[in-house]
């Protein structure tokens, strides 16, 4: 399928907040890693979400460039041209930018939207994420409010975070306190700013996340503090104004604390570190058990069809689409494609 318009991704995420199920968003850097989501999307027969990060598109955009909105780009536009080819839908989405970054990544991925619109093409992305929880929240949702107003004209889904989230994303640091858990009153002044804009809004509220690697037990995730969260607003501003959730550094969760979460209104949860160690095993594997054809050991030649990068890569993608398909499950996504072939 193409890649999902608007208004399909917007009946996309209603209906998973009502089925109590989420979309993967699977962090990539390059053509095999979203080839790798695509194809564990498809074997699962479900929708989901490929984002690229401000340092995956720097990555992207190769070495001696390093611009993060043109490697995006180029990755989103890889996307739209093979995406018809598998029976899901998927969306394009940015992941966190500080408001230090807007101008070298958002914004310009917003101005390649506005003019593919002017000229009747579809949006390059499907959403974008500002990331403002390292602000005040009055400077978060001053400028998720005007972003908010310029991608309600353009069909763009903006997602914005409240509260911070521990661990390291993309070299950011968080600390771990009390910090990482918002309260009803800040989603409440979340609502109160946003919701008169328009246009359609994510929350990733953090309820004690944790970005990056831990082991077991070091994180306390509390997801009751999103049902409080959506209670609240339901309470003063009526249903419509239930909050659509994302679960950001939910790498190494229990099933339990994810399906909680499902059932509070996580419509959305990012897969980025778990993705990582999936793609990256097969090579290690590969490496350790070949090195003497991978390496021209002694004076020998090694062996072409070890070292040829096609040979890890492959396996590299199958163990990534692997581990989406099992991201999906945890997510209670199987077959829930709203695409009918
Ligand atoms: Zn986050």
């Amino acid at each position: 399928m193409p890649v999902a318009d608007f208004k399909t991704f917007c009946a996309i995420l209603e209906r998973a907040r009502a089925g109590r199920f989420a979309l993967a968003a699977v962090n990539v850097t390059s053509m095999t890693t979203a080839n790798a989501v695509l194809r564990g999307l498809a074997e699962s027969k479900a929708d989901g979400i490929i984002q690229i990060s401000t340092g995956g598109g720097a990555f992207a955009s190769g070495s001696a460039i390093k611009d993060m909105a043109l490697g995006a780009a180029s990755i989103a536009e890889h996307v739209h041209r093979v995406a018809d080819r598998y029976p899901i839908y998927v969306a394009l989405h940015t992941d966190h930018c500080l408001k230090d970054k807007l101008e070298k990544f958002v914004i310009p991925l917003l101005e390649l939207t506005e003019k593919r619109r002017a000229a009747g093409q579809p949006n390059l992305f499907t959403g974008h994420m500002f990331d403002g929880s390292n602000l005040s929240l009055g400077e978060n949702l001053e400028t998720a409010g005007k972003l908010l107003a310029r991608f309600a004209k353009n069909d763009l889904l903006l997602e914005i975070e409240t509260g911070a989230v521990g661990g390291e994303e993309d070299g950011v640091v968080g600390a771990h306190n009390a910090n990482l858990y918002t309260t009803p009153q800040d989603t409440l002044e979340v609502a109160r700013r946003l919701n008169p804009i328009g246009g359609r809004y994510l929350l990733a509220a953090t309820f004690g996340n944790v970005h990056g690697v831990y082991k077991p037990g070091h994180v306390k995730l509390q997801p009751k503090v999103l049902k409080e969260c959506q209670d609240a607003v339901v309470k003063q501003y009526g249903e419509s104004a239930r909050f659509h959730l994302v679960f950001h550094g939910g790498s190494g969760s229990t099933q339990e604390e994810i399906h909680e979460s499902l059932d509070y209104g996580v419509v959305k949860m990012n897969v980025d570190t778990d993705m990582q160690y999936a793609f990256t095993r097969p090579i290690a594997a590969h490496m350790f058990k070949n090195y003497d054809g991978v390496l021209k050991v002694d004076a020998e030649v090694g062996n072409k069809k070890a070292y040829d990068p096609r040979t890890y890569l492959a396996m590299a993608e199958g163990s990534m689409a692997d581990r989406v398909k099992q991201a999906v499950s945890d997510l209670r996504g199987n077959g829930q494609t709203m695409f009918a072939s």
